[in-house]
């Protein structure tokens, strides 16, 4: 059983690895334009076996992927009326890093934790007073979760920090109309920091795996938290293509400008087993929206081959 799975996941992988051409690694952030842009991971994660494909040991940051762990995060510490209070569930169809609702909805409340401007809300709402004591939040989070406690890559760190004028510009932006609890730089900081989380695919596909069995084990999170954490992936998880994710793949799934993508899905049939799972993919180079162009046509394959659309 195990061979077979291994074997049509092969060829889908070869397939989609043929894709990487067709997309090139994010470079506003500096230290991401050096990634090489034929590596390609994919590892899914059930309650009965994992499976790797690729680069599956390869280390990259979580970006906005992270975003899924801080708001789930955030949420469970605060509560969900008081999170709602700083930031809405609402999708955009606006850019990651766009402003413009800022300004012209008011009250300039984010519209959603997906994007920058929900995300820098969501750091601030972290428990702690400096950045890292904010961001340990996450990693003692994550650490329960993955038996280890993963690291920040420094340099991608100091990269973006360097040139994070649009999520300064972001942040005070917020700050004047409300939405940043407590000091502003250090809510940049935390955030910037949160994106900088290094991690594989194995990762990912754990982290889907405790999504789609409603947080079976630990670190607890409250069932009605991982519900709207899902709705958020898939109304607001995958950029501009978040409609057309849900319309033709249907998994509720989360991307970073980094290449990855974690996906989760609680009712899958793959080779005759039946149940949930986690999928981490990784492939740095990105398309125009910003979703990772080799994991996005593995996704579309897996969910077109086995039928594994949560509609
Ligand atoms: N650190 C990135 C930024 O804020 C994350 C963007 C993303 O992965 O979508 O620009």
């Amino acid at each position: 059983m195990q061979q077979e799975l291994t074997n049509k996941l092969q060829q889908l992988y070869e397939d989609a690895l043929s894709t990487c051409q067709q997309g090139s690694p994010a470079d506003y952030i500096p230290a991401l334009a050096k990634a090489n842009a034929q590596l390609f991971a994919v590892s899914i994660a059930s309650q009965q076996l994992t499976t790797q494909l690729g680069d599956s040991t390869e280390r990259f940051t979580l970006q906005s992927i992270v975003k899924v762990i801080s708001f789930m995060v955030a949420t469970e510490a605060r509560g969900v009326e008081e999170v709602m209070h700083y930031v809405d569930l609402e999708p955009t169809g606006d850019a990651f890093n766009s402003m413009i609702r800022l300004e012209s909805s008011k009250p300039g409340k984010p519209f959603n934790p997906m994007i920058n401007a929900g995300a820098i809300t969501i750091a601030s709402l972290l428990h702690g007073t400096t950045p890292n004591e904010k961001v340990d939040t996450v990693l003692d989070f994550l650490e329960q979760l993955l038996h280890k406690r993963p690291s920040i890559n420094g340099e991608v760190f100091l990269s973006e920090f360097d040139t994070a004028h649009r999520n300064r510009a972001i942040a005070y932006h917020l700050k004047a109309n409300g939405f940043i609890v407590g000091d502003v730089e250090t809510a940049l900081k935390a955030y910037l920091l949160l994106c900088s989380i290094e991690v594989t695919t194995q990762d990912l596909a754990k982290m889907g795996l405790f999504l789609a069995t409603d947080g079976e084990g630990a670190p607890f999170i409250s069932p009605h938290i991982l519900k709207i954490t899902k709705a958020l992936m898939m109304t607001c998880g995958m950029y501009n293509a978040s409609g057309k994710v849900a319309a033709f793949i249907g998994i509720p799934a989360k991307s970073g400008v980094s290449g990855g993508v974690l996906a989760c899905l609680k009712d899958a049939t793959i080779e005759g087993h039946h149940g949930a799972i986690g999928i981490g993919l990784f492939s740095p180079a990105i398309d125009d929206v910003g979703n990772s162009v080799a994991s996005m046509h593995m996704l579309k394959q897996l969910a077109d081959h086995y039928h594994l659309s949560y509609f």
